[in-house]
């Protein structure tokens, strides 16, 4: 069975959330790790997992595309990681600020807060080894590879991972995980990067509720669109989608630390 690797659970997209894990399993889909991005929704991430603990596993967050978030507040997702760290299964999502930079007059300082406020947040994740889901897209992806690798984090996934090639590559012989998105069903550039990266260093993921387009559109986003990402992943990479299934349900496992079943 294969898992949502980010989805954001606490979105009032999700207010059914029995309604939500249970069309997912409808598709294969055991559950999902459920993303924070502040405070707030963390709190609501911590309580999407406690309902439904089979099929949510939480992780909690700071995002880094929120530049309207202080250094209180990144203070205050510390006590929460210090005070919960025992039920998360990963810190995330978090990273490195890209899209939020376009256009800005601060680019260069947001950037360096940026870089700031992840060091501290790998420093916990290290010291109470939770796996590590980053936003870190295309120019923003080398430096948290840089960042994972100075503070000694050896379990990450770069999420809706799109970077150039030479940077993919120096990911995945770091022994860390890019994950995929149904993007991969329209976008040649998603396609190209599944082409290029090993079977056993890909996971999937909705990043629900964002909205899809080609045979998604106007359709309702969460964890059971994962199937059809690793069905298109079984015909990009020639290679039964049985296996695919396992080799990724596999992999999510392993990098999250669950129980293989
Ligand atoms: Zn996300």
């Amino acid at each position: 069975m294969l898992i949502d690797s980010h989805c954001h659970l606490h979105d009032p997209a999700y207010e059914d959330l029995r309604g939500a894990l249970a069309r997912a399993t409808e598709h294969g889909v055991w559950g999902a790790i459920a993303v924070g991005c502040d405070l707030e929704t963390n709190v609501r991430t911590l309580r999407a997992a406690t309902a439904s603990g089979k099929a949510v596993w939480p992780a909690m967050g700071f995002h880094p595309e929120w530049h309207h978030l202080t250094d209180e507040d990144l203070a205050g997702v510390e006590s929460q990681l210090m005070a919960n760290h025992a039920w998360l299964v990963a810190l995330g999502e978090v990273g490195l600020p890209w899209y939020s930079l376009e256009g800005a007059s601060d680019a260069a300082e947001r950037m360096t807060r940026g870089r700031r406020h992840l060091g501290r947040l790998l420093d916990l994740a290290r010291r109470y080894d939770l796996a590590v889901i980053l936003h870190a897209p295309h120019g923003a992806a080398v430096g948290a590879l840089e960042a994972l690798k100075t503070h000694g984090i050896d379990r990450a996934v770069f999420h809706w991972h799109k970077a150039p090639a030479e940077v993919t590559r120096d990911i995945v012989e770091s022994g860390y995980v890019v994950s995929v998105t149904p993007e991969v069903i329209y976008r040649e550039r998603d396609r190209e990067m599944v082409e290029a990266v090993p079977l056993t260093s890909l996971l999937v993921e909705s990043d629900g509720p964002w909205p899809y387009k080609g045979e998604f559109e106007g359709m309702p986003s969460g964890p059971w669109l994962v199937t059809r990402v690793a069905e298109e992943i079984a015909k990009i990479k020639q290679t039964p989608v049985d296996e695919v299934i396992d080799q990724i349900g596999a992999n999510t496992c392993a990098l999250f630390d669950l129980p293989w079943s």
